[in-house]
């Protein structure tokens, strides 16, 4: 109920100001009301019903969020398919979820031939467009009454399923998160709470709407901001589109940032709308958190968030940032309020403030659970209703999350912990070094030790990386084995693809 109340407010609220934008076209809010009424309508009019799966398979644009209100006012719900997959990966994820309907752009729908689904609409054709011109019978808010045998469109209560939102598998398979409406509520409201939302906002979204993340432009749509969606992420139309739209957020990933900053197109566009980068999905690296702050002139917010817990729960704004080069350490920040947040010990007893531990969430954003896999759902879940991140991370006595490291990339040497991501963060520190990667191996002599895949200019060597390496760590956690390699494997989301590098 809740994503539709959002529209009916917004259209009452301001229905001439713009709410998304697409290389293709705009809507208004009213617009966009309009259209999602008479697309569910007209979905309904295909036999859609409330519990349904509808699969969109389909690039960023104001179409599949048409789909995904429309889907939500019937009770449907929407599964968003990552584009970026191999067919059979998409099938697979498709599969799962045993969708009614599949509706996606027509090149992609064409190179998807096999995936399973009674009803096939490109929203990019003409059968999509008569969707969104359907009548439905007299509704209170409907500009004018429709044919009256239209069936009415039921009342969907905030405990409905909304969507089925797949995590981004850097260790294993997708898995279906399946989240309901009162899950986005409490994120996009806790979330507001802490972001100085002001009424003329332009939010630039460079993150693909079928990763968890799309949570954070919803929690924009909520405070009525406009919402720019982008078909990938291009550095040099990710800056115009900031400089057209007068932007005053942008939604990106760390690695994003780092192309953005080295964008040739930097220096001739006027970022000077730009209020907050909002970046996140995956740790920033200090030096690009520097160089960013020095080229685009503007505030940092972090978003900390996981798919099972309802996407982004925990923010560091502008003001608690670092000042670049005084400190290496960016926190996460705290946690939004109406969710919490705590580090547990491996017996599922909660640890004292700075000391390391699984970080747990609870609250009313957790996913309903994992789709069909109810076994998953109890394993990730503590029998108090915790979710467990995977994170390893301590909170300090102000309540700040800091984030050390996933607990599977944890390296065991010998008995003493040895953290991937501090090894990495300390090679790419050297000049000559523009990515790492650090894994674990196994060894005679130690059980486990740290090998380090590097990307380096041209003629760096291994002793070098060493000896810059030895004033920076600890002897037990310098790499015992080093490789240059060409590029560290990462996804969309810029999350380091362990289980790619070249073992
Ligand atoms: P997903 O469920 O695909 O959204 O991935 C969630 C995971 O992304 C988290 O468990 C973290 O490991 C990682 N992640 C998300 N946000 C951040 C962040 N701000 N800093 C570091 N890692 C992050
Ligand atoms: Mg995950
Ligand atoms: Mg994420």
């Amino acid at each position: 109920m809740w994503l539709t109340q959002l529209l009916q407010r917004n259209q009452q609220c301001f229905p001439d100001r713009t709410a998304l934008v697409d290389a293709h076209r705009s809507v208004t809010w009213a617009e966009l009301h309009d259209r999602v009424t008479r697309l569910a309508h007209g979905l309904s009019g295909r036999g859609i019903r409330r519990g349904d799966r509808v699969a969109v398979l389909s690039l960023d644009r104001v179409e599949v969020l048409e789909t995904y209100f429309a889907l939500a006012r019937l009770g449907a719900l929407f599964v968003p398919l990552n584009h970026s997959l191999t067919p059979a990966e998409v099938t697979g994820i498709a599969e799962s979820c045993d969708p009614v309907a599949l509706i996606g752009e027509s090149a992609l729908l064409e190179r998807h031939p096999d995936l399973p689904a009674r009803i096939r609409v490109p929203l990019d054709g003409a059968e999509f467009a008569a969707l969104c011109e359907t009548d439905g019978p007299a509704l209170p808010d409907a500009p004018a009454p429709g044919p009256a045998e239209a069936p009415a469109l039921p009342d969907v209560p905030d405990d409905a399923l909304a969507a089925i939102l797949h995590t981004s598998a850097t260790t294993g398979r997708a898995k279906g998160v399946a989240v309901d409406h009162a899950s986005f509520r409490a994120i996009a409201l806790g979330w507001l709470t802490q972001a100085r939302p002001t009424d003329d906002m332009v939010l630039v979204n460079c993150c693909p709407l079928y990763h968890g993340s799309m949570v954070v432009s919803l929690t924009y749509m909520a405070a009525g901001a406009t919402v720019v969606l982008m078909p990938g992420f291009q550095p040099q139309r990710a800056l115009a589109a900031i400089e057209d739209n007068r932007a005053t957020h942008v939604w990106l990933v760390p690695q994003m940032i780092r192309f953005l900053t080295q964008a040739k197109s930097l220096r001739s566009t006027d970022l000077s709308s730009l209020r907050e980068v909002l970046y996140g999905a995956a740790p920033m690296p200090p030096e690009v958190y520097a160089e960013a702050v020095e080229r685009l002139g503007c505030g940092f917010r972090q978003v900390y968030g996981m798919t099972e817990v309802g996407g982004p729960f925990v923010t560091l704004g502008p003001d608690e940032h670092p000042v670049p080069g005084t400190s290496d350490v960016i926190p996460a920040g705290r946690v939004i309020p109406g969710m919490s947040v705590k580090a547990l010990d491996p017996k599922d007893q909660e640890v004292p403030p700075g000391v390391i531990g699984e970080i747990c969430a609870r609250g009313p954003g957790l996913m309903s659970g994992y789709w069909n896999d109810e076994k998953a759902t109890a394993d990730i879940t503590t029998t108090d209703g915790w979710i467990r991140t995977g994170d390893l991370g301590f909170i300090d006595r102000d309540g700040r999350v800091h984030l050390i490291d996933r607990s599977k990339d944890l390296i065991i040497r010998a008995g003493q912990n040895v953290y991937p991501r501090e090894i990495e963060q300390a090679l790419r520190s050297h000049p000559a070094v523009h990515d790492a990667a650090v894994v674990g191996v196994s060894d005679a002599d130690y059980g486990e030790v740290p090998l380090a895949f590097v990307v380096a200019e041209d003629g760096t060597t291994a002793d070098e990386v060493r000896a810059h390496l030895t004033g920076l760590l600890a002897a037990y956690k310098r790499p015992r084995h080093i490789r240059f390699i060409e590029e560290v494997p990462r996804n969309p989301a810029g999350k380091i693809l362990k289980k790619s590098l070249p073992l």
